[in-house]
C-alpha cells in the first residue's frame, strides 16, 4: 500500500503534529503513576529526533485510557511526559486527546483545533488507525500529511505476509470469542495453507463436528459458518481439551483442582480451558514446517498457570521456527513476553484490533485518510 511519506518535507522553522499511540500501561510507584512499559515511547524517539534535526518543532498527541470526554486526572498524560523527558525526547506532548468528547465523535472542529498553528501532520499511531476518530481523520484534510515510519513498516509487514507469504503459510488464531475472529479466519482460509484454531473460539467448531463441549464458550449463531470452514479442509482444530468441572476456582492465582484431560469430548457440567497434549503435538508439528507464520490469540485461559501449557507450546514453536513469523494481539504478545520469547519472532504487531482489521479488510480508516488527503 502506498502511503504518503515525510522525508522530503522542508521542515526548518515548521511545526509538526505527530499522532502517536502512547496508550501504555502505568503502575503506581512512589505515590504517583509511572509508565510501566515504555516500548512504544522508545519506538517513536527516532522520528522525533529526525524531525527536530531537520529544524521542526514537534508536538505529539495520544489517547490514554478511557476518560470518555471528561478531564479525569488519573488519565492525564503527565506520567508519559515525565518518561519522555527522562528519555531525552525532543517533543512536546499534548494532554490526552480523549479529554475532549470531540475526539471519539470525530468532530471536525476538534480535529481542526489540533492543527491550529501546525504545518504538517504525521500519523504514527497504527494501533489507533482502525478508529475514525478526529485526530486520525481530520488533520489529513487540512495540512500536508504522512504515515510515520513505524506505521508504514507495520502496514507493509502485515499486508506482505498476506500477499506474498513463503509457503507453507500457517496461521494460528485463538482467543475467547468466535464472533470476533470468524472474519479473519475466513480471510485466512483463502490465503493460508493451514489455519489452526484454538482457544475458546474453537469449541463452536468442535460443536459443529458434533463433539461434546460441556459448558465451554460457545456461540450457536456461528455453527453453520464453522461447519463450512471445516469443509474447506484447511482448518485444523483441537482434537483434545483440558479443563475443570463447572464452578471450580479459576484465575491468575490458579486453583486447588488438577485440570482434567477430557480427550475429544467434554462431558456435561465441565468446561474446556486449554488444548490437550495431542493437540499440542499436532499444532507444533504443523508450525515447525511453516515458511510463514501469523499468530493472533491464545490457545486457552492462559492467565491461569494450569492452562498456560497450550499457549506456551505454540509460542515456543513459533519462536523456534526459522519462518517469517508475525505475532499480533495483546494476549499473544503478553504470552510471548512472559516466556521471554519476544525477540525470537520476526515481527510483533503493536495494534491488536488494528492489525486484525487490516488483515481482514485490507485497509483502515486512518490509512485511507492519509491516502485521500488533498495535499498528497
Ligand atoms: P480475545 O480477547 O478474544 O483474543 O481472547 C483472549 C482471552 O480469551 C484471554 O483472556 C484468554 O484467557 C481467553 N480464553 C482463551 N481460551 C479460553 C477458554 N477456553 N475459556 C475461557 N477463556 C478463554
Amino acid at each position: 500500500m502506498r502511503l504518503p511519506r515525510h522525508e522530503r518535507w522542508e521542515l526548518a522553522g515548521r511545526r509538526v503534529l505527530v499522532r502517536v499511540d502512547f496508550n501504555v500501561p502505568v503502575s503506581e510507584a512512589n505515590g504517583r503513576l509511572e509508565v510501566a512499559d515504555d516500548f512504544r515511547l522508545r519506538a517513536a524517539l527516532p522520528l522525533f529526533e529526525d524531525l527536530s534535526r531537520r529544524g521542526a518543532s514537534v508536538v505529539a498527541a495520544t489517547h490514554f485510557g478511557r476518560p470518555r470526554g471528561a478531564h479525569v486526572p488519573e488519565f492525564s498524560v503527565e506520567p508519559i511526559r515525565r518518561r519522555l523527558d527522562e528519555l531525552g525526547a525532543r517533543v512536546q506532548l499534548r494532554e490526552n486527546l480523549r479529554f475532549d468528547a470531540g475526539e471519539e465523535a470525530n468532530d471536525p472542529a476538534f480535529g481542526a483545533s489540533l492543527v491550529e498553528g501546525v504545518d504538517f501532520y504525521i500519523n504514527e499511531a497504527f494501533g489507533a488507525s482502525h478508529r475514525a476518530h478526529a485526530s486520525i481523520m481530520v488533520p489529513p484534510t487540512l495540512v500536508p500529511s504522512a504515515g510515520g515510519p513505524n506505521l508504514i513498516h507495520e502496514v507493509d509487514t502485515l499486508l506482505g505476509v498476506l500477499s506474498q507469504p513463503r509457503r507453507p503459510f500457517v496461521a494460528i488464531v485463538g482467543g475467547a470469542k468466535v464472533a470476533d475472529k470468524l472474519g479473519i479466519v475466513k480471510v485466512l482460509v483463502e490465503r493460508a495453507d493451514l489455519v489452526i484454531v484454538g482457544g475458546g473460539m474453537a469449541y463452536t467448531f468442535e460443536a459443529a463436528q458434533g463433539r461434546g463441549i460441556g459448558s465451554s464458550l460457545y456461540n450457536a449463531e456461528y455453527l453453520a459458518e464453522c461447519a463450512a470452514l471445516l469443509e474447506t479442509g484447511k482448518v485444523l482444530i483441537p482434537s483434545d481439551t483440558r479443563g475443570l468441572p463447572d464452578g471450580a476456582a479459576l484465575g491468575p492465582g490458579g486453583g486447588p483442582l488438577e485440570p482434567i484431560d477430557f480427550g475429544a469430548n467434554i462431558p456435561e457440567a465441565h468446561e474446556g480451558f486449554d488444548i490437550g497434549e495431542r493437540s499440542v503435538a499436532v499444532f507444533t508439528q504443523a508450525i515447525a514446517g511453516a515458511g510463514t507464520i501469523l499468530w493472533n490469540g491464545p490457545m486457552g485461559y492462559f492467565e491461569d498457570p494450569r492452562f498456560l501449557a497450550g499457549t506456551a507450546a505454540v509460542a515456543r514453536a513459533v519462536a523456534e521456527s526459522p519462518a517469517m513469523s508475525v505475532v499480533g494481539g495483546g494476549d499473544s504478545v503478553a504470552a510471548l513476553r512472559r516466556l521471554g520469547l519476544q525477540a525470537q519472532v520476526s515481527f510483533v504487531s503493536t495494534g491488536g484490533g488494528a492489525s486484525l482489521e487490516l488483515l481482514e479488510f485490507g485497509d483502515l480508516p486512518g490509512l485511507r485518510a492519509l491516502r485521500e488527503s488533498p495535499f498528497t
